[in-house]
């Protein structure tokens, strides 16, 4: 077998995964808890799945065999591997094409275990895209720290020092230069703070930034940033006393899942808006998916779709929406999938955004996009 892959945890990697391919129901994608996650309460040295996760029942003959070849895979494929701590983890096998990838989860997860003819990505697309990695500047006048939140944590990444005394009544002409001398290193602190803060973000793809701290210096930090890197700041949270990582975390984590859901929220409206004005944008399941198969979606929202029926050709992997018994293409059999999972397939493989929602969307009919053309 070729070495494992870790994959880093980002959207293209699911892409990447997602490639992984077979005629047949030969793919096996296991979630498992990480070291880090509250679920597990001894971090065992290497992975071990319950072992009711492996009993199967009520498959095919072949599908049996192909569900059995897997395991010996993934089997192999664990101990070959050194995976770092984490919350949670997704890895998938494919014995036809002897491939075995691993990718790290932002979130918790329960151990599941899926067969099929493709990697069953929906729960660490949705965990990408709810605990999207953000930027924190925790800073009061005296110092700063930036964090990148990211997989579960808040990570320390820079400090800067700005020893900026308080105000003092001074009186007179050294009071002016006092204060001229103090607002100079404001100003120097806050643009080298902005220009750590735009390295990080270049470098980690980030898009969100947190800010906490003292109300005044925020405030100085705010107006010295470029347009572009105000726009993406979420909140600004006063703090008073200094705090650590993790309750940095817990407390701007808040903030950045109400930025996500104001964005799902925003694509919704735009959508709904650029469809009754017969505009570039298509809703509910049967437009969307003649529009996925056209590779037309730009940015496609997605809720849970749990009333959409879809059917999957065992034969030639043709899909088809409602309950139907045979497959229309070539008349093998059919089984049941997962909406919400196949669109968001259709989606990755043409290169498209996809954004996750809880809410039923019931009145776009569950599923939308906003379209190429
Ligand atoms: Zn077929």
């Amino acid at each position: 077998m070729s070495k494992p892959s870790v994959l880093p945890s980002e959207s293209e990697s699911l892409s990447t995964l997602s490639s992984i391919q077979g005629d047949d129901r030969c793919v096996l994608t296991v979630y498992f808890p990480g070291s880090r996650a509250k679920s597990r309460k001894a971090a065992p040295k290497r992975l071990e799945l319950p072992e009711s996760v492996f009993r199967v029942k009520e498959l095919p003959d072949d599908e049996a065999e192909h569900f059995e070849r897997s395991v010996k895979v993934w089997r192999k494929a664990v101990p070959a591997v050194n995976l770092p701590s984490a919350m949670g983890w997704l890895g998938v096998v494919s014995w036809l094409t002897d491939e075995a990838a691993f990718m790290q989860l932002p979130g918790e997860v329960k151990p599941m275990v899926y067969l099929d003819n493709s990697p069953f990505l929906l729960p660490a697309a949705r965990q990408l895209d709810d605990l999207e990695a953000y930027a924190v500047v925790y800073a009061d006048h005296m110092r700063a720290t930036i964090y990148l939140a990211a997989l579960g944590k808040a990570q320390e990444e820079t400090r800067l020092r700005g020893d900026i005394k308080n105000h003092v009544r001074k009186g007179g002409w050294s009071q002016q230069r006092y204060e001229r001398r103090r607002d100079k290193k404001i100003h120097q602190y806050c643009t080298a703070l902005v220009a750590k803060l735009k390295d990080l973000m270049r470098e980690e793809d980030l898009r969100r930034v947190v800010l906490a701290g003292d109300r005044l210096l925020l405030k100085e930090l705010e107006e010295r940033m470029p347009d572009d890197m105000r726009n993406q700041v979420v909140c600004s949270l006063p703090m008073e006393a200094r705090k650590d990582p993790n309750e940095i975390f817990r407390v701007t984590l808040t903030a950045a899942a109400r930025e996500e859901r104001r964005e799902e929220r925003r694509l919704h409206e735009k959508i709904k808006g650029e469809h009754a004005a017969g505009g570039r944008a298509c809703i509910g399941p049967v437009d969307t998916l003649r529009a996925l198969r056209e590779k037309r979606v730009h940015r496609l929202l997605v809720g849970p779709m749990s009333n959409v029926e879809l059917c999957r050709c065992r034969g030639c992997g043709l899909i088809e929406l409602g309950n139907v018994e045979k497959c229309a293409q070539c008349g093998d059999t059919v089984y049941g999938q997962l909406a919400a999972n196949e669109f968001m397939d259709l989606a990755f493989a043409s290169g498209s955004h996809v954004e996750f929602t809880n809410d039923s969307l019931a009145d776009i009919k569950g599923v939308g996009a906003v379209l190429r053309w």
